[in-house]
């Protein structure tokens, strides 16, 4: 029964010798070649390199010098460069890359003496809400099989959810950790822009993109950021702050919290079951002695279209080095150079994809720059303004995570616009750089729905403090689909 543990419960078992990594490991290894075929959540299984990690933390472990997370087991999301090992980033254009290096959130996980089970499904380059997108099929949700987990971080999303590993890492863009931890009823973390290093993360927006940890509980999800954030010298954007322990203030009580509630997210988009989910959570926060102020965050409007600006525009520069020359794939016998460039990028991006290089090429084109990249900059600003203005009168922001609860496979894939607002609340986040959570917060047709709690820049222990006390008092981070429990 280990795979009902959260990592600080499987953190003491290891310590205390009750269970040794190798054992752990063989476990979990087990539950994803039984349970995984159908859920798709894994695009490559690392059983002999786990195995060998496992063997070396039992190592660490029995001469003394073990931290709190040797030994258990996770996975990464396909979008982390690991040495020697596939990293496809959910595309046929890199099904053949065996990255040379690690990313350096992968570097620091191996430090910390974690075992590394695979490499998790996810949207084609990060781009998509369902998992749909990804070239190798769509990752199924464990709460009801017809529906997606969510995306981008679909497979880590499922895979933590349908307990087929402890923890996984995410990537967050535009949603794409919080989204997902919703939509499959686990707690994920979007950490403050620039708090963990982006060095060999495949970029998607590199303006927007941010790593972050997805478990089962806030506590976890702090023991986690312990190890990957922090300054990076490969990374310019890494930010030089130090780190502080992330569990330190997970016990503090929230008497006299400041809760602010952006009138704007409990709009006519929401859906009821949702919004009653989510007001039951505020009223659980209410009775730990919080207080309830409603704000406004007026340009709530344009976190999306101003996103579909911004991050195309970002992803057409980033992805124009998957040219079919210098790694990746290659169409074959092409006629010349541009015939060349054409084909293995015409061949090996997913439609959504060209989409977004398309979009994104022509605002950044002269003559459209300034009436849509330079545009959506200013407004970009002024929805991070919104924030800064709330954060003088409230501590953290509360609302959904989404709109609606996981939809079905296929429902939204022919309408791009009604997929892009599945991302509704969790885009301004991205924009203004700030740090984000979603937790379970109870269940809308026995389908898991998350609350989203948003504080200032670099205040990600509050967040944690937050969504900890809610896990004190409630049981909604510990439901298991019945199919996995
Ligand atoms: N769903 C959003 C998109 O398609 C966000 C993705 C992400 O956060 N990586 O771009």
């Amino acid at each position: 029964m280990f795979h009902t543990k959260t990592l600080a419960e499987l953190s003491q078992l290891l310590t205390s010798g009750e269970v040794s990594s190798v054992e752990l490991t063989q476990a979990f290894l087990q539950r994803i070649k039984q349970l995984d075929t159908d859920l798709n959540s894994f695009i490559t299984v690392t059983e002999d390199q786990a195995l060998a990690q496992a063997q070396a933390a039992d190592d660490t472990i029995k001469a003394g010098t073990a931290g709190l997370l040797t030994g258990i087991p996770f996975a990464h999301k396909d979008i982390f460069c690991t040495r020697d090992i596939k990293t496809s980033c959910g595309s046929k254009m890199l099904d053949n890359f065996i990255s040379p290096y690690d990313a350096t959130v992968v570097e620091k996980m191996s430090q910390a003496g974690m075992v590394m089970l695979g490499k998790t499904n996810m949207d084609e380059f990060a781009m998509g809400s369902s998992n749909e997108t990804s070239y190798y099929g769509p990752v199924k949700n464990p709460w009801n099989t017809q529906s997606v987990p969510g995306g981008s971080s679909g497979g880590s999303a499922a895979s933590v959810a349908a307990r087929l590993t402890p923890a996984a890492t995410g990537t967050d863009t535009g949603g794409s950790i919080r989204q997902p931890a919703s939509l499959c009823g686990i707690t994920g973390l979007k950490p403050t822009y620039g708090r963990v290093s982006r060095y060999g993360m495949i970029a998607f927006a590199s303006s927007l993109d941010q790593a972050g940890p997805m478990a089962q509980s806030a506590e976890d999800c702090a023991l986690l950021l312990n190890a990957m954030a922090g300054f990076d010298r490969r990374d310019s954007t890494s930010i030089k702050k130090d780190v502080p322990d992330y569990t330190a203030d997970l016990n503090k009580d929230l008497n006299g919290l400041k809760i602010g509630l952006p009138k704007e997210y409990f709009d006519t988009g929401l859906d009821a079951g949702v919004a009653e989910v989510i007001d039951q959570a505020i009223q659980q926060y209410k009775d730990m002695g919080a207080e309830i102020i409603e704000i406004s965050l007026p340009n709530t409007h344009l976190a999306v279209p101003v996103y579909y600006v911004v991050a195309p525009a970002e992803c057409s520069s980033n992805l124009s080095r998957f040219d079919g020359v210098r790694f990746g794939y290659r169409c074959e016998d092409p006629r010349d150079l541009e015939d060349l460039y054409k084909r293995s990028r015409g061949e090996a991006f997913g439609a959504e994809v060209k989409r977004r290089i398309m979009v994104g090429t022509y605002a950044l084109s002269a003559g459209y720059y300034d009436a849509y990249y330079l545009k959506a900059q200013q407004l970009r600003r002024m929805i991070s303004d919104d924030f800064t203005k709330a954060f003088e009168t409230v501590d953290v922001i509360m609302g959904p995570s989404s709109p609606g609860t996981a939809f079905k496979i296929g429902e939204k894939t022919s309408d791009p616009v009604s997929m892009y607002l599945s991302d509704i609340y969790t885009i301004a986040v991205n924009l203004a750089g700030l740090p984000g959570i979603s937790i379970p917060a109870g269940f809308s047709n026995n389908m898991p729905v998350g609350l989203q709690i948003i504080a200032n820049s670099f205040e990600e222990s509050r967040l944690l403090n937050v969504a900890h006390q809610y896990q004190q008092t409630t049981e909604w981070h510990r439901q298991i689909p019945d199919a996995f429990i």
